[in-house]
């Protein structure tokens, strides 16, 4: 066999779930690289002959490969922080006396709006580094802190950059519709017209954008203006997701699941009828504990009730400075257990098969399977359980993206 690079002395967790061992996994395994690509994956014993001097041979200690991790929502280009107000709020400021002195996402959208795309380029650069050296290869980035043409269009350009020049791919959604800004405060279908009419002919233009997200909220937009901004996105010919029942049930998930979104995110506020709507249309459950335990919520999303509908589950970071300011897939993985209840399992098939589905990527990244692009990570562990139960000591050893290895 002419192979570019074999591993062996490994266990494999594939997450295929057409092998139907928990995590998909085969042990004592190996697994062989061309051109980017799984050629050959299964038993050692099974192996193949290959040639073993002119073929790099790497030997996982008997440790764990899994797919490359993936973070299907984020927002992590932004500039400035919100610790100042997280400070104040731990003083005992309450939100009016923080937007007033000038807190809040209005803070982070006006220093968006200042900062050079260098500048927010950089910013990004970091946090990729910090999410990849954790397992990370795919991630998507959503705008949403511009709220005008222009920012929007930087802050997507500055996603689009850093797929380009990082080795984790990035997939980028426009976000326009996330908060009403400012200038539009009494009038926000205007700025809805100003999204669907000047924003997204844009973003469509320069193809900044693979998928549209609305926050549907009572404190965003509108069930009936979300139909509006997902509606035109899709005759555009882009995926279509969802901020929503997040702080209560407007019943968004539905509406979007009927529109054939890839996915709704938050939903803590779910019902039966909003699971059975997704579970109907193959939409995606999105849970973002960070952003439930860094608001000290109480609501939980309702779990159980998107396993009885075999809803799949994905778990992100929702990376953001508001409301998550976690940059790390270990510690969603850690907490979509210890919060959410997932088993570990559950949690390691949200970051990597249903996270691919997500972003519609499902034929080519998330399991690990002959054919597929050989994006995976060796982890020094015992056990796949492992990777959500302890945080704070990476265990993760080696990357490879499409066949290179990209971090030792
Ligand atoms: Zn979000």
């Amino acid at each position: 066999m002419d192979w570019d690079q074999v591993w062996i002395d490994v266990n494999i967790a594939t997450m295929d779930p057409a092998i139907s061992a928990p995590y998909g996994a085969i042990t004592d395994a190996a697994l062989a690289v061309k051109e980017g690509k799984i050629a050959w994956m299964g038993p050692r014993n099974q192996l193949p002959e290959f040639d073993v001097l002119s073929t790099p041979v790497y030997r996982g200690k008997g440790g764990w490969l899994t797919p490359g991790l993936i973070d299907a929502h984020t927002h992590l280009v932004f500039a400035g922080n919100r610790a100042n107000e997280f400070e104040l709020r731990l003083q005992g400021a309450s939100y009016e006396e923080i937007a007033r002195s000038g807190g809040g996402i209005i803070s982070t959208v006006k220093a968006c709006r200042e900062a050079s795309e260098a500048e927010l380029f950089e910013l990004g650069r970091q946090r990729l580094n910090a999410l990849a050296k954790e397992g990370v290869t795919t991630v998507e980035i959503k705008s949403g802190y511009g709220l005008d043409t222009d920012t929007e269009l930087k802050l997507l350009r500055v996603a689009r950059e850093l797929g380009k020049h990082h080795h984790v791919d990035v997939k980028t959604t426009f976000l326009g519709a996330h908060a009403i800004p400012p200038e539009y405060k009494d009038n926000s279908d205007a700025y809805v017209d100003l999204v669907i009419d000047e924003m997204l002919p844009a973003v469509i233009k320069e193809n900044l954008a693979d998928a549209v997200d609305v926050f549907c909220e009572n404190i965003a937009f509108s069930l009936e203006q979300t139909q509006r901004v997902l509606c035109a996105a899709k005759t555009a010919g882009l995926d279509i997701k969802l901020h929503a029942e997040q702080l209560s049930n407007l019943g968004g998930s539905a509406m979007a699941a009927e529109l054939g979104a890839k996915s709704v995110d938050h939903i803590e506020y779910l019902d039966e009828v909003g699971v059975k709507a997704l579970s109907e249309s193959g939409t995606c459950a999105t849970l973002l504990p960070g952003a439930f335990y860094f608001l000290r919520e109480t609501q939980l999303p309702p779990i159980e009730l998107l396993r009885q509908y075999q809803v799949p589950m994905v778990l992100a970071s929702d990376f953001n400075p508001g409301s998550s300011p976690l940059c790390s897939s270990l510690l969603m993985l850690n907490m979509g257990c210890t919060l959410f209840r997932l088993t570990p399992e559950e949690a390691l098939s949200g970051m990597t098969r249903n996270a691919a589905k997500a972003l519609g990527i499902e034929d080519s990244v998330g399991v690990l399977r002959q054919g597929m692009q050989a994006d995976f990570c060796l982890w020094d562990i015992t056990t796949p359980a492992q990777l959500a139960y302890s945080y704070g000591v990476n265990p993760c050893k080696e990357v490879v993206k499409a066949g290179k290895l990209v971090h030792q």
